[in-house]
């Protein structure tokens, strides 16, 4: 018999509640095992001085007293067997991921009010860029219909196009 189980019996063991063949393999096992021996001894002994113990018979008003006691446990215990449905769970992440961001909101509110405003102006910052861009384009493009006019005026032959302008 391996130690564990042996440990396990030991309690019905001393009470005598093991089976003929059981009590003899525990039996047989405490012979040859030192640790479980021990253990056996020290239980025994624990049973010995609890059995000293002189039995404490609560009186009437004590019992009375303890068995007023109310079942706050019952009474505060909240039902929420209702969140387990399947139809609630998409909600249910939606709700845990909202309040993994409140928590950190909570957590840290300067630096989460910084990294949102960090990515406001990060947005902001590529807009006024697009913005820039496209205006220098068309400063680009108001710079070549500038060059082209004056190249077209340069090579007109008749020469009268500033007089149509
Ligand atoms: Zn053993």
């Amino acid at each position: 018999m391996i130690c564990d189980k042996v440990q396990n019996l030991l309690s019905p063991y001393l009470d005598g509640e093991l089976a003929p063949r059981e009590r003899a393999e525990v039996d047989a096992h405490l012979a040859a095992c030192p640790e479980c021996a021990g253990l056996a001894a020290r239980m025994r002994a624990a049973v010995a001085a609890f059995a000293a113990f002189p039995d404490v018979d609560p009186s009437p008003a004590l019992r009375r007293r303890l068995l007023a006691i109310p079942e706050r446990s019952r009474r505060f215990r909240l039902d929420l067997d209702f969140l387990r449905r399947p139809v609630l769970q998409p909600f249910l992440a939606v709700a845990a991921g909202l309040l993994m961001l409140v928590s950190v909101y909570f957590a840290s509110p300067g630096s989460f009010q910084r990294s949102i405003n960090r990515e406001f102006h990060r947005g902001i910052g590529s807009i006024e860029k697009i913005y820039v861009r496209a205006g220098s384009l068309t400063d680009r493009i108001g710079d070549l219909a500038v060059t082209a006019y004056d190249s077209a005026k340069a090579v007109n032959p008749i020469g009268r196009a500033e007089n149509r302008y």
